[in-house]
């Protein structure tokens, strides 16, 4: 059985590039009937927040990305963690260092000026009859992990293909602090082991700590799992997307009226191809998925395009179900919607990008309209106040339906010797507050007759 998982930092708020890493481990474990876990790495105690969490939390369940298992939460396994480190220390696979920080420091600068790779140079690490330096007074160690030396650290990323690293170009890492709290990359292969995941699939700032993952794997004697480190997202001026570059948070886009779909087929397109296809369904999308046509080049995202499909998502969305969502944006106007909101979903929803967009078509239903003035000067002039007062008075009279709302306009158009966007403009303008709306039968059949009567008589 798959087992994938999403293990975000809550160092800041989750963002598309982010949530991408969450909709390709997810729609991988769903794709291969598998299980989708949720591992929340908060042991940046100074930098996590739980505002952080919960958007993590509410953005997942918003775009339907459900966990099988979690959250799980690294500040809670610290026990587990150091339980691992004492077996990894036992078996000899660890050893102190107390090397100081201005040791550090000097070896560091020694190696610069010599032009090589700064990196620690295994003062402390035990060997067969090597002599260790006099152990410091009164200085907490830190634990460093012993890499192997010699040979090559290799796997086949589903992604990037296969990849091998010389064991001599890492050093040996600290994997627990003076304090004896463990550092991020060995919770992180504890918690994949523990966790039984088989697939890791994550951005690729991950991908120089995976060989470093590896061989703590194999020194706790497990197989490492499969990995697949997926390019960058960029923002839309090409840089990384980040928080500090204006990303927002993913939870924006629902308030900004995107469908949990919309934004699903959208990031599913953004480092991931089936053919040419560009709208599609969530569970077309969980048919198709798999790791084999993952992008291999940074994918940038696009305002305009993430508006196109969401447009496209709206139009093919049921009407019933299109309402609920149009009522929640109401709802932030303080507007009520009622049983008539499918409707006008129906005859709004072509041309609205998002829901916002179509509350707003559906206002003037609702609550007053606001009369542009220069509407009111190009359309609602002296001359065609005598026709807008018969159709008023004929409207007043008619079976309030579309068909003999049509005919009531049509002798009115007759009786003033008008044609039909001479009235029709200047009605839309009275009744929604723009000359550019669908038919105006179609219109004046989803209000009440008197709000009509009202608004074509007083103003
Ligand atoms: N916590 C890491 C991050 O937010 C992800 C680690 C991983 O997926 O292995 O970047």
């Amino acid at each position: 059985k798959t087992r994938t998982r999403f293990a975000p930092s809550p160092t800041g708020f989750i963002h598309l590039g982010n949530i991408r890493s969450a909709l390709y481990p997810w729609a991988f474990a769903r794709a291969t009937g598998g299980d989708f876990i949720l591992r929340i790495e908060d042991t940046d105690l100074e930098r996590s927040t739980q505002a952080a969490v919960d958007v993590i939390i509410e953005g997942m369940a918003w775009l339907g990305l459900n966990h099988d298992e979690g959250p799980f939460y690294q500040m809670q396994r610290m026990d587990r963690y150091k339980a691992v480190l004492a077996e990894l220390q036992a078996a000899g696979q660890v050893y102190p260092c107390y090397m100081s920080v201005a040791e550090l420091d000097a070896l560091r600068e020694r190696q610069m000026a010599n032009k090589e790779k700064p990196r620690y140079d295994g003062t402390w690490r035990p060997e067969p009859g090597k002599v260790l330096p006099p152990v410091p007074e009164g200085v907490q160690p830190v634990l460093r992990f012993r890499n192997p030396q010699g040979g090559v650290v290799a796997w086949d990323d589903k992604v990037k293909g296969r990849i091998e690293i010389s064991n001599d170009e890492l050093d040996d890492l600290v994997i627990a602090r003076p304090d004896g709290t463990p550092t991020y990359n060995f919770c992180v292969v504890v918690d994949d082991i523990d966790m039984a995941i088989t697939h890791v699939i994550r951005g690729d700032d991950h991908v120089n700590n995976t060989p470093r993952q590896i061989n703590i794997f194999k020194a706790l004697g497990k197989e490492p799992p499969v990995y697949a480190h997926l390019p960058t997202v960029l923002n839309e001026q090409g840089e990384k997307m980040s928080k500090r570059n204006g990303a927002k948070p993913v939870t924006q886009y629902r308030d900004e009226g995107y469908l949990p779909d919309a934004m699903v087929n959208y990031l599913a397109r953004l480092g991931w191809s089936h053919g040419d296809d560009e709208i599609f369904s969530r569970e077309q999308f969980l048919q198709w998925f798999d790791l084999d046509h993952l992008g291999r080049s940074a994918a940038q995202f696009d305002e305009a395009k993430l508006r196109w499909v969401n447009a496209q998502h709206i139009k093919a969305m049921a009407d019933e179900a299109l309402a609920p969502l149009v009522a929640a944006q109401l709802a932030k106007e303080g507007i009520a919607a009622d049983e008539r909101l499918p409707a006008l979903c129906a005859l709004f929803k072509d041309r609205c990008d998002t829901t916002v967009a179509l509350a707003q078509w559906v206002r003037p239903f609702y609550a007053d309209v606001q009369i542009k003035d220069e509407d009111r000067v190009q359309h609602l002039t002296e001359a065609i106040q005598p026709a807008i007062a018969t159709l008023a008075d004929k409207l007043a009279q008619v079976s309030w339906d579309k068909a003999a709302i049509a005919a009531a306009i049509k002798e009115t158009l007759a009786a003033h010797g008008l044609k039909m966007p001479q009235l029709a403009m200047p009605v839309r303008v009275l009744v929604m507050g723009t000359p550019q709306t669908p038919s105006v039968d179609a219109v004046l059949a989803l209000f009440d007759r008197e709000k009509i009567l009202k608004r074509l008589r007083e103003h």
